[in-house]
């Protein structure tokens, strides 16, 4: 996966000041590494028996729902307030200056069903941890969480840490 990291591309000061984005279009072009990407996340998720990939909006859907239909799993949108059209609960998290909030249908988890969290980018980890809580109170059972990138340097991981975390690329 090494010989594809120079499809990530560092775009300083977006989408503000002082933070380098990291921008996964280029790696979108390259089918091959798209295919190396989804392999790896399948392999290191082998006998886990995962029911649905939950994507966060908007990059987890990319690479959610291709993760999915490999492993014979549903897939389910997390999104921002008032984009998802039926029933929805909503959490709360902060943000570096303020509050989000993150929505999931009522009725995209069962109970009891295995759950992989998916999103481009872990980097504060209040994205994710969002996610476990709109997950766990619809009863989901938390299987892993994976990345395409890890900020590492902002431990994410700290704040999902009853969670098994899995990062392709790490910085
Ligand atoms: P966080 O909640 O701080 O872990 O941020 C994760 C969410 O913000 C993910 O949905 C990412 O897509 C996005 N994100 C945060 N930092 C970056 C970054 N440096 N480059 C690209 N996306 C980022």
């Amino acid at each position: 996966m090494k010989d594809f990291e120079y499809l990530i591309r560092d775009v300083k000061d977006f989408p503000k000041p002082g933070i380098v984005f990291k921008d996964i279009t280029p790696l979108l072009f390259d089918n091959k590494a798209v295919e190396c990407v989804i392999d790896q996340f399948v392999e290191q998720l082998k006998g886990k028996n995962i029911d649905k990939v939950v994507g966060m909006e908007s990059r987890g859907f990319l690479f959610g729902m291709l993760l999915a239909q490999k492993l014979n799993a549903g897939f389910v949108p997390i999104r921002k307030p008032g984009k998802l059209p039926h029933k929805t609960i909503s959490e709360s998290y902060s943000l570096e200056y303020g509050e989000d909030a993150l929505e999931i249908h009522k009725d995209a988890i069962k109970e009891g069903e295995k759950v992989l969290i998916h999103d481009d980018v872990l980097a504060t980890g209040g994205t994710a941890q969002a996610a476990c809580n709109l997950i766990k109170r619809l009863k989901g059972d938390i299987v892993a969480a994976n990345f395409l990138i890890e900020l590492e340097f902002l431990n994410g991981k700290d704040k999902i840490n009853d969670i098994d975390v899995y990062s392709i690329f790490k910085y």
